[in-house]
């Protein structure tokens, strides 16, 4: 017997400013018929400004005053529109910049994934402690839960793997009592800790999956993700013409789109949901009324073309030096390495003596790959490409999405179809 407990994930887009941190407000108090756990990532680009503040302290630039200023500014000038003078979050702001000032006074000798995380960490702790004060003004009792409490990782810095048994454990643990004497939870999406107690990230957008491990973990009846979009569409509509939104969609095929590059939900959220059949929402933030997209189980309704393009991808050939062949010695061996390197595979291809795989363009794990191989194996890398893939496909679709492109490679199975393109010197795909 399922709880009644929900999840719902406010992206960045959705408290990027005060007003939409009033929303979040209006949305939270019109659904307290249910217990809430609200998973809340950093406000608006606040990810990206602190990333360039880690860029630019390990490199030493001389911008990292000002841009550690204009993270500052722009928290400030959200709690100050929302809370008077005097209210307790400031001195919680506060006491995280000041943990970011302890780590800029050092010089930078830890290994970039690790200072990244400690740094950028901060924007999802304040994200939560504003909209955390914020509910508590307008009447919705709320505990704020530092989620490195019960998110435990391991210490791949950037891109963390969850400890399902230990998190597990401590969510189910410490999360229901909140509940009994609260409306809500509100928690950070993205961050967790190693088990030396250290900040970790489990990679860019990942809030979602947060929001999904919740679900799971609680069992709960349902995730929404509250976005600036009115849902899943078959296509990117910034780039694409003759998109249209999806009503419902299969954990199946939501899994398959965002694995290749649909970035409306992190690739990792739906097992945790379809392990538990619990359903996933995608609504507007802003349009309360429209329908959304429903991900779940069993759906077999036609589905029109469905579109994405994955920017920044590589494709690395790899040839054995001794002509011998590749796919009945090396493969197993090469696997590993990529396993190593987690380097995530798009598509591949063999031919006697040679491998070539598609892959976003990560000059850190790609050279990793190059050092160890390179004694046995010929090692080309390509750059500027982008994976396109349709589901679905139609040759009239494909047509009009190929036009004046070069086409490196393309692969089909049953209606899929990808296709390796050279960039395009303007990225629209309009037609
Ligand atoms: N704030 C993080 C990011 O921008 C996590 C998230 O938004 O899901 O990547
Ligand atoms: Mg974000």
């Amino acid at each position: 017997m399922k709880s009644k407990l929900r999840v719902f994930k406010f992206g960045g887009a959705s408290v990027h400013d005060a007003e939409g941190v009033r929303r979040v407000g209006e949305i939270v108090k019109d659904n307290c018929d249910t217990p809430l756990v609200i998973v809340v990532s950093a406000m608006g680009k606040m990810t990206a400004a602190l990333e360039d503040v880690t860029s630019s302290y390990v490199t030493g630039s001389d911008r990292l005053q000002t841009q550690f200023a204009e993270v500052k500014e722009f928290h400030w000038k959200i709690a100050s529109d929302l809370f008077e003078a005097g209210h307790g979050v400031f001195g919680k702001i506060n006491d995280l910049f000041v943990e970011i000032d302890w780590v800029l006074e050092e010089p930078p000798e830890d290994t970039f994934e690790y200072l990244y995380d400690q740094i950028v960490s901060v924007g999802e702790l304040i994200s939560t402690h504003i909209v955390s004060a914020w509910l508590s003004d307008i009447g919705v009792s709320n505990t704020w839960l530092d989620v490195r409490d019960v998110l435990k990782t391991d210490n791949a810095h950037r891109e963390a793997r969850i400890d399902w048994n230990w998190t597990e454990g401590l969510i189910s643990g410490r999360v229901p009592p909140m509940l009994r004497d609260n409306h809500a939870v509100v928690t950070q999406g993205f961050i967790g800790c190693t088990s030396e107690n250290f900040t970790s990230t489990l990679g860019k957008e990942g809030s979602d999956y947060s929001a999904a491990v919740f679900a799971n973990v609680l069992d709960a009846a349902e995730v929404v993700i509250w976005k600036d979009v009115e849902g899943v569409f078959s296509g990117d509509p910034k780039m694409f013409d003759h998109v249209s939104k999806l009503d419902r969609l299969s954990y199946r095929e939501a899994i398959e789109m965002t694995y290749y590059g649909a970035k409306v939900i992190h690739p990792k959220t739906i097992k945790p949901l379809q392990n538990k059949s619990i359903p996933l929402f995608v609504r507007s933030f802003t349009h309360l009324n429209a329908q959304g997209t429903w991900i779940g189980t069993n759906l077999d309704s036609i589905l029109p073309p469905i579109i994405v393009l994955a920017e920044d991808q590589a494709l690395i050939h790899i040839s054995t030096k001794d002509f011998s062949f590749v796919g009945e010695e090396h493969l197993s061996k090469l696997f590993g390495y990529f396993a190593t390197h987690r380097i995530k595979i798009n598509l591949m291809r063999n031919t006697a003596i040679s491998f070539s795989v598609c892959c976003r363009r990560s000059d850190r794990k790609i050279e990793g790959l190059r050092k160890d191989i390179e004694n046995d194996f010929n090692v080309v890398v390509d750059f500027d490409l982008q994976l396109l893939t349709v589901r679905h496909s139609n040759e009239v679709t494909l047509d009009q999405l190929l036009k004046g492109k070069t086409v490196v490679f393309e692969e089909r199975f049953k209606d899929t179809v990808q296709c390796v393109l050279k960039s395009s010197p303007t990225p629209t795909m309009k037609n």
